[in-house]
């Protein structure tokens, strides 16, 4: 089992997690700017002690992950949007991984349903001994039995200290994940789904804003080694958006494309539903206990 101290700091992040998370729904609303939405979520983070284990994610419709706010994003949230809120939290490096589904249109509120369903199922099965894809087969059935398509290629991951996607992985299909979970792992569950006429996966697009720290590259240039060691300092191996680095200069812009030529950092790209249907996400942060999970952002 995992010490105390440990335990306690996920606790910590996942209550502030729920916090927000509850706390941002209301915000979701026709023509609210989603960078005053990214920001909230991030301000409220840090108010409540809690430091930002990634950016946030607003994805609209059919993008499922991803989406962040650049700095001058002016994008609002449209008309009878279906919005996936994503957010994280970590606590000396243990994190809080939760998302949740906002609709505001009410002919998709079976989806949101379905989805909650999905996740509290899966949440359930989870004790030591358990396959990973046992738990993607119980997530697929929930989505099925609802009539919509779980997102085969998106899936719930492992995390550990300072890490967001690691070791195992929970799919939301049964076909794959043959390992076991054990006590003491941490995992973040996350099923996606959509339309039953959907094609069931996602794409990525040519727009990335959120990124992360790969590996130090020697001799580049002044401000592409300044930025990289900033970039390290500051975030260490988790995600980050290009937002937070403040200046948009032209000398930032300049030396990270630099570092990301040269792969000194990584890009996310925004992924959305390959056929264009809408998306909808649950996600909870669980630690496995000895007969079953703490979920820990309840
Ligand atoms: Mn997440
Ligand atoms: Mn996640």
């Amino acid at each position: 089992m995992l010490p105390k101290d440990v335990i306690k700091c996920y606790i910590k992040a996942g209550r502030i997690a729920s916090e927000v998370r509850e706390k941002v729904k209301g915000l979701v609303k026709e023509d609210v700017s989603i960078l005053e939405i990214c920001n909230f979520v991030e301000n409220k983070i840090e108010e409540k002690g809690g430091k930002l284990a990634f950016p946030c994610n607003i994805c609209v419709n059919d993008v499922a992950a991803h989406y962040s706010s650049s700095i001058n994003d002016e994008t609002v949230i449209p008309r009878n949007a279906v919005v996936k809120i994503d957010l994280g939290v970590h606590v000396d490096g243990y994190i809080a991984d939760t998302a949740t589904t906002v609709c505001l249109n009410h002919q998709y509120d079976g989806m949101v349903y379905a989805i909650n369903e999905a996740l509290k199922q899966a949440i359930k099965a989870v004790k030591p001994g358990i396959k990973n894809n046992h738990i993607g087969s119980i997530i697929q059935k929930t989505i099925e039995r609802y009539g919509f398509k779980p997102i085969w290629n998106l899936s719930g991951h492992q995390m550990t200290r300072y890490v967001l996607h690691t070791g195992k992985s929970i799919p939301n299909v049964s076909r794959f994940g043959l390992s076991k979970i054990k006590e003491g792992e941490v995992f973040a569950i996350e099923p996606f789904l959509t339309m039953r006429s959907g094609a069931g996966e996602v794409t990525g697009l040519n727009r990335t804003y959120i990124y992360r720290f790969h590996k130090t590259h020697r001799n580049l240039n002044k401000d592409a080694d300044k930025l990289q060691k900033l970039i390290k300092k500051r975030f260490n191996s988790l995600p980050f958006s290009k937002r937070w680095l403040n200046e948009s200069s032209e000398k930032m812009e300049k030396a990270f494309s630099v570092i990301l030529a040269k792969k000194s950092i990584t890009g996310y790209p925004v992924l959305a539903e390959r056929s264009g249907n809408i998306v909808a996400q649950a996600e909870h942060t669980v630690i496995v206990t000895k007969k079953g999970c703490l979920v820990t952002t309840l």
